[in-house]
């Protein structure tokens, strides 16, 4: 069997592009989701307590970091989900249940300033990590409402709090349009007051915008001019929101400060440094949110898998979040190029610091490199790394998010502020990691049961196992499909079908059917036809073979070496995607090749995309991207049996 690797392609061609794919992720997530929402399952926890009584409690003789200070021992007294008291030698209630502090420090719950939300279930993940509140800027507008309803109502206890820009402002074609889902874009500044008004009525907390032209990655993209911006800023202020601007380059983020940002989303993705720079975000009064989780992954450094492996973390991370941890933006940036990235983040950081410029510390989960909740210990760790204090990171995750965003009484321990803590052990102001060591969380009053999401965890792990022990698939030679017969059939698993992005409204289409012409002189083979709708990254359409007992259940396929098929279409860009069960509806095993009109097997070894195979759900080959019509014949697809 002849290897194609020279037309194996990776996902992305460069890093240049993964940059502007900063939240496409989330987006494919989205997309994939809806793909299959009948079976979208995250396991639900039920690991919070939902009682409405809230206890009395006080936490005795702790170290308290109180969101701006260290207090060096106290006691704090809880009660009807607010803080009653902090003091030295304060007279403890008879009911209360007391905790003993001594060693360990209580916290504020910590803000994650910059996430996006695709599930309620990330705000569970986050709450378990001590992050009782996040800022998410860009989300389903939908879910967004759903999730506020529910705090309205005191539905959300188990879930970190949530504020959002819900959609953001970006010009036709612009970054944040790439996701298959529709969003209202701009034109020019006599857009700005209606749609200013559009998303206050769907209860934006504040607009998030959108200045990237693409350059800073050599990906011309349409972006807002700067008239628009500054419409938009003036009648966000006009109307008391706050504006937090992604700007791409140093000069974007000047341009944008210069019009009266009120925060910067991530720090500028070029490669430049400004001595300035500091004093300029400082005499316009701008915060900053650096995102260094985020911007490291991008830049082909992944050391959010140290989280993995810690001890205090790991029994709490699902195998979503593991993924997430594990997966990579495709960079593929020169180790110079990466290490003069980071030493001229540090550089920002510091000037930033110096100038005493509001630094708040948010991650861009679930972004390649980053999950919920967990991540932001890695970011308090990074901006430790960058140069802040101990004490300095701990503000960035607490009491300046909440201020910057008007999180009213949260970051902040003190009488009648909400009761959002995290009891850790050790100094987390003496070593930044010890803000993985929680003994306890709790949410606006009420613990967060983490000894029974940890068995939920488990439990979950045990299953995959079990996965792992399946039997493979009766087949004979590995044959899935040789389209020799009169159907369109398989020899195991649930069959095959269409699968194109109009499940999210796009407008991409297939269809397929046997023809009697087949690949290596063979009677038959599958012919798929269609077109990728233009305007957009998430477009694709193609055929879908489910190799377990119904759709998306997963198949033990690790007894196999690899996936072979012949192929011809039309000359283009195509995709394999390998959906797993434990990868959810993420396509983390994927490759990109390119075909043409002339019969070609393909070989792809499932360890060479680092996949296990034991729980596979779903195989999608088809047209991905790059928009007009297209056709291609498939044959022969085997999987390959490993060499005994
Ligand atoms: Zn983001």
């Amino acid at each position: 069997m002849r290897i194609d690797k020279d037309r194996i392609k990776p996902f992305f061609s460069t890093n240049l592009i993964a940059i502007n794919l900063i939240i496409n992720s989330v987006l494919l997530v989205l997309v994939f989701c809806l793909l299959s929402s009948p079976v979208f399952v995250l396991p639900v926890s039920s690991a919070f307590s939902q009682e409405k009584n809230l206890p009395i409690f006080a936490i005795k003789d702790v170290r308290v970091f109180d969101g701006e200070k260290v207090i060096p021992q106290a006691t704090v007294i809880i009660a009807s989900g607010r803080i009653k008291a902090v003091g030295q030698n304060i007279s403890l209630p008879t009911e209360a249940e007391i905790i003993d502090g001594r060693g360990k420090t209580l916290l504020p719950g910590l803000i994650d300033a910059h996430v996006h939300i695709v599930a309620p279930q990330a705000l569970e993940k986050a709450l378990i990590f001590g992050v009782t509140a996040v800022v998410d800027m860009f989300m389903d507008v939908n879910l967004m409402r759903d999730i506020k309803k529910r705090q309205a109502e005191g539905r959300a206890q188990n879930m970190a709090y949530l504020i959002s820009a819900g959609i953001l402002a970006t010009a036709p074609g612009g970054h944040g349009t790439q996701y298959g889902v529709k969003i209202p874009t701009l034109i020019g500044p006599e857009e700005a007051a209606s749609f200013v008004e559009a998303r206050i009525g769907e209860g934006s907390d504040f607009i998030k915008i959108i200045y990237d032209s693409g350059e800073a990655y050599f990906q011309p993209r349409p972006t807002l001019d700067l008239a628009t911006i500054a419409a938009l800023i003036q009648e966000a202020h006009r109307r008391h929101k706050k504006v937090v601007v992604h700007a791409a380059t140093l000069q974007n983020c000047l341009d944008v400060l210069k019009l009266g940002a009120d925060g910067l989303a991530h720090i500028y993705f070029n490669d430049a440094f400004d001595p300035d720079f500091g004093r300029v975000v400082a005499a316009h009064k701008a915060f900053v949110i650096p995102t260094l989780a985020v911007l490291e992954s991008l830049s082909g450094i992944n050391e959010a898998t140290t989280l993995l492996v810690d001890p205090n973390l790991s029994p709490y991370l699902m195998a979503d979040d593991i993924r997430s941890l594990q997966s990579r933006f495709p960079a593929t940036i020169p180790l110079e190029v990466k290490q003069r990235l980071s030493e001229t983040r540090k550089k920002i950081i510091g000037q930033l610091r110096e100038s005493k410029v509001p630094l708040l510390a948010g991650t861009d989960a679930p972004n390649p490199g980053t999950a919920y909740g967990v991540s932001l210990h890695h970011e308090l760790e990074l901006l430790v790394w960058a140069g802040l204090s101990p004490l300095e990171a701990l503000k960035a995750a607490t009491s300046l998010p909440a201020e910057k965003f008007g999180l009213k009484d949260r970051g902040i321990i003190r009488p009648g502020a909400m009761a959002d803590l995290v009891l850790v052990d050790g100094n987390p102001l003496e070593d930044i990691k010890a803000t993985r060591k929680i003994v306890s969380v709790w949410k606006e009053g009420q613990p967060v049961d983490r000894r029974k999401y940890r068995q939920e965890v488990a439990r979950e792990k045990e299953k995959l196992e079990q996965l792992k022990k399946a039997p493979p698939p009766v087949l004979s030679s590995g044959l899935i499909s040789d389209f020799e017969g009169e159907k369109i059939t398989a020899s195991f698993g649930a069959g095959w079908a269409i699968s194109s992005d109009s499940v999210v409204g796009g407008k991409s289409k297939a269809s397929m059917e046997l023809i009697k012409e087949g690949a290596a002189g063979s009677q038959g083979s599958l012919r798929v036809s269609g077109e990728v709708a233009g305007g957009g990254y998430i477009a694709w359409a193609g055929v879908m073979f489910f190799p377990g007992e119904t759709i998306m259940a997963p198949a033990n396929l690790s007894s196999y070496e690899g996936l072979s098929f012949w192929l011809k279409g039309t000359e283009r860009q195509y995709a394999l995607f390998i959906f797993t069960q434990h990868a959810g509806f993420m396509p983390a095993y994927r490759r990109m090749f390119k075909a043409w009109e002339e019969w070609q097997e393909f070989f792809f070894s499932f360890k060479e995309m680092g996949l296990e195979a034991h729980d596979v759900t779903g195989i999608f080959i088809g047209a991905f991207q790059d928009a007009g019509p297209f056709w291609f014949q498939l044959d022969n697809i085997r999987l390959k049996e490993k060499a005994k």
